[in-house]
Parts: C-alpha cells; structure tokens; sequence
C-alpha cells in the first residue's frame, strides 16, 4: 500500500522483519509463514537464537552497533551486516568471512543526522568506506543503511530520508555497484519509501511491542 501510493513496484522494497528481544519461537513462526530475512542488534542474543533454531535456512542481518571483539562471531553466522561505519570494522569483516560461506553482504551505515551519540559514518565519509568495501575480498557491497533521528523528538524523517536518497545516487553515478537503500522502520516506513528505500527494517508491526522495550 506503502509502495502504491509512493508509485513504486512493491517488487523493489524488501522486508527484514528485525526480531531484537523476541524469542526464537516467534522467528520461527513468521519463518513458517514464508518469511526469510531477519535482523538481529545484539551478537550473543543473535547467536542464541540462531543454536536454538537450527539449520532454518533463514538469512541473518546484522543491524546493531558492531564492536571489535564481536567481528568474527558476526562475520561466521550472518549473511548480511549493515551497520558497518569504520574501516577497522570492515577489514576485520574481510579477513574472518569464512571463505566457504561466500561474500558477506555490507551496508555502510550513514549518520545522516549527524548525531553525536548514534553510529554511523558522516555522510561525507560515506562514499569513502563503500569503495573500499567494494574493493574488499570476501565482502559485497550491497548499499547504505541509515536510520534518522527519532520521530519521538519532533524530528521529520522526510528530509533525511531525501539527503541518503541524494547520497545513494550520487555514489552510484560515480560507479559504485550498489542495489541497497535499507531505510524505514515501522513509524516511518511510508516516507522511507517515497524517499527510495529498497528495505523496510519493520519490528514493532509484524511483532508487536518489544519485551521489556525502555525506548
Ligand atoms: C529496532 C530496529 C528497527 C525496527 O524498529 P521498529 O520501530 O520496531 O520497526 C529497525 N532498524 C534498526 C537498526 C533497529 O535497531
């Protein structure tokens, strides 16, 4: 409905159904209904999940802050991680991406709010790190993740959402081999759309509110 009104083909935009803090029964519930690709924040929780569910055949991302110490759990059991946003992070990617799992599929993760406390690359430095991402052995570029300022502080996603779709074309016009804008969480997710998203990040409305959720 999102993609009608936004004159896009529902065919282009994806959905990671992003299950931080539900149980593993809950993925595979919604797995059982033909959903494939899951998004995960935290590795230990991730890695939990994954041991309890067996060999699913679901497609893992890696969407929350990555630190050194967690690269190489990442790197052996998720198909994709798009929370990249230093080149530390990306080499130790590269060299401990078991080679018989194939190319690890990378975003880099954009701060297009440029706030303080978030992760990401400024946007300036983007385009930086996706060339050396695409030049990387046993990495794939795929394309930019960002996610924008709260809604809950006033902050209207739409202009945001425009500067990354600016930066996306931009880098691809130089070249670059991208086919992913992952943009839009379950507030947002029309004006991710209108703005050019490829992927939706949806949890709170495929699965309700998050245990324990504090934000
Ligand atoms: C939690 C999270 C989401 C999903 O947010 P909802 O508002 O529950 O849809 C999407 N992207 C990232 C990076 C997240 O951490």
């Amino acid at each position: 409905m999102a993609c009608e009104k936004a004159g896009r083909n529902p065919a282009e935009v994806t959905i990671l159904a992003v299950s931080k803090r539900h149980k593993a029964d809950r993925i595979q519930s919604l797995h059982q209904l033909g959903h494939n690709s899951f998004g995960e924040n935290y590795a230990q929780e991730a890695l939990a999940k994954m041991a309890q569910l067996g060999g699913t055949g679901i497609e893992w991302h890696f969407i929350g802050p990555l630190q050194s110490n967690k690269t190489r759990d990442v790197a052996s059991h998720f198909a994709w991680v798009q929370s990249v946003d230093r080149k530390k992070i990306l080499l130790r990617l590269s060299n401990q991406r078991p080679a018989e799992l194939g190319d690890l599929n990378v975003c880099i993760q954009v701060n297009i709010d440029r706030e303080p406390q978030k992760s990401g690359v400024m946007p300036e430095q983007a385009e930086e790190l996706a060339w050396l991402a695409s030049d990387l052995p046993n990495i794939r570029l795929r394309g930019f993740m960002t996610i924008p300022q709260a809604g809950s502080t006033g902050h209207d996603p739409h202009g945001s959402y425009q500067q990354m779709e600016g930066l996306y074309r931009a880098v691809l016009e130089k070249g670059l081999v991208l086919d992913t804008l992952s943009m839009g969480m379950s507030a947002d997710l029309e004006t991710a759309i209108m703005c050019g998203s490829t992927m939706v990040r949806i949890g709170t409305d495929l699965f309700g509110p998050r245990p324990d959720d504090k934000s």
